[in-house]
């Protein structure tokens, strides 16, 4: 028996950004059967959906689940201080159990504002514990351990050896298992040695996995790399064998022409992360430049202690505003925001999803459009963008299966989450001295 969604407004986020009012909606074996204007099937499960909006699942395509606990504790600095006297000490006291908190906690937030993809990065220990929380809620998840072969103040890292063993160890246990998916993470160049680099792209080549870093989101990370390497960070990362459609590049704001260049020929996907760019003073991402140059570029909000926010609302809305002072009101109109988290994600991924069309994965989102805040007469695609927040989001649904519901996530306790994760924070506070 499959699912009839009656009467809503489909969001459709296709090539043509089509929006059908009063549509009905079948879903059939987790996926997308049928959209009519009106469907007379006998033997299905009926939701009425008047009044509602529906549009795909969003794409969470760079998300750090391991600092979701570290919301706050890092705020007002720039990128390289952010790392080095916060974020590192305190990835380095996670414990397994701390870890798996961290990821419930942003994996709800995430959920709750319609999340239904993520590629994450986690650290360089206790990936297992963010592949179980992935597992148990069942969302399309693409994690990968930080892996960091370079000396740091911080003490966090490994050999390159235990690096690769760690990754391997991960991929054999994870990858392919439902939902889940391993990517390689080396976390970003002054973090890794050549050869670790040259062995990742080796190695996800060889296992069909993706790969996903961060490059050039900060100004003296790109003057560290040019002293490190001798290159441009992007050109270092191509001869390296790091560009390509299977992999993702967070932030990527202070690039070359013929960094962009490479990026638009090798099908490289851009990750925008606009909220973490501006708290830490990074950049602004030139996205529209980007996209006209045919780079592919998806939408990420980063970790929670750098954003503050898990959220793809508060993303997509910062994405379209931070482009119109430089370039103009027209410049990244809500469609092409929403298509940033939807369709480009999903792409970037490799999904069958981030479109409502016949065949696609049952990845949905329902929205009440008419709260306080953002009723009003306008199309859906801008109140979505403009106005719209977590609060508007009422049912999610991954492949036909709802995982929230009443505004919370479908066999997790909410309270329970909070608490243990507070416990957890505690204990890694005060081995961290933080
Ligand atoms: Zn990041």
């Amino acid at each position: 028996m499959g699912q009839i969604f009656r009467g809503a407004t489909l969001v459709l986020c296709d090539a043509a950004h089509q929006i059908l009012e009063d549509h009905d909606l079948l879903v059939e074996g987790g996926r997308i059967a049928a959209i009519e204007p009106s469907l007379r099937l006998e033997g299905h499960e009926v939701l009425e959906m008047p009044g509602k909006v529906i549009v795909p699942g969003f794409v969470q395509a760079h998300v750090h689940l391991v600092q979701a606990l570290f919301r706050g504790m890092a705020d007002d600095l720039a990128l390289l201080d952010w790392l080095r006297t916060r974020i590192w000490p305190l990835e380095r006291a996670h414990d397994e159990e701390s870890a798996y908190w961290s990821a419930r906690v942003g994996l709800t937030e995430m959920l709750l504002a319609g999340t239904t993809a993520i590629l994450d990065m986690a650290t360089v220990r206790n990936t297992d514990a963010v592949f179980r929380a992935a597992q148990e809620v069942g969302l399309h998840a693409f994690i990968g351990n930080a892996m960091m072969d370079r000396d740091n103040e911080a003490g966090l890292g490994a050999s390159l050896d235990h690096n690769l063993e760690e990754a391997e160890r991960l991929r054999a246990a994870w990858h392919g298992k439902g939902n889940l998916r391993f990517a390689y993470a080396p976390r970003f160049v002054p973090s890794c040695s050549d050869d670790l680099l040259r062995e990742t792209a080796r190695l996800a080549r060889q296992h069909g996995c993706m790969i996903h870093s961060h490059a050039s989101e900060n100004r003296d990370e790109v003057a560290l790399v040019r002293e490190l390497s001798g290159r441009d960070n992007i050109v270092h990362l191509h001869e390296l064998g790091l560009t390509g459609e299977d992999v993702a590049l967070a932030h990527c704001i202070h690039l070359t022409d013929d960094e962009e260049a490479i990026l638009a020929d090798t099908g490289t996907t851009v990750v925008h992360c606009p909220g973490s760019n501006a708290k830490l003073a990074s950049g602004l991402c030139r996205v529209p430049e980007l996209r006209s140059r045919g780079v592919r570029c998806a939408l990420g909000a980063d970790g929670a202690p750098c954003n503050n926010r898990m959220d793809p609302f508060a993303e997509m809305r910062l994405a379209a505003l931070i482009q119109k002072p430089r370039l103009g009101a027209e410049t990244m109109p809500a469609r092409d925001a929403l298509h940033m988290a939807t369709k480009a994600g999903a792409e970037a991924l490799g999904l069958n999803a981030g479109e409502l069309g016949v065949g696609r994965d049952a990845d949905l989102v329902v929205l009440e459009p008419n709260l306080l805040h953002s009723l009003g007469g306008g199309p859906a695609d801008g109140a979505i963008v403009y106005a719209m927040t977590p609060a508007n989001v009422r049912e999610v649904y991954i492949g036909g299966r709802c995982v929230v519901r009443d505004g919370g996530v479908v066999g997790w306790d909410t309270e329970e989450t909070v608490r243990e994760a507070m416990a957890a924070l505690t204990r890694v506070r005060t081995r961290a001295g933080l």
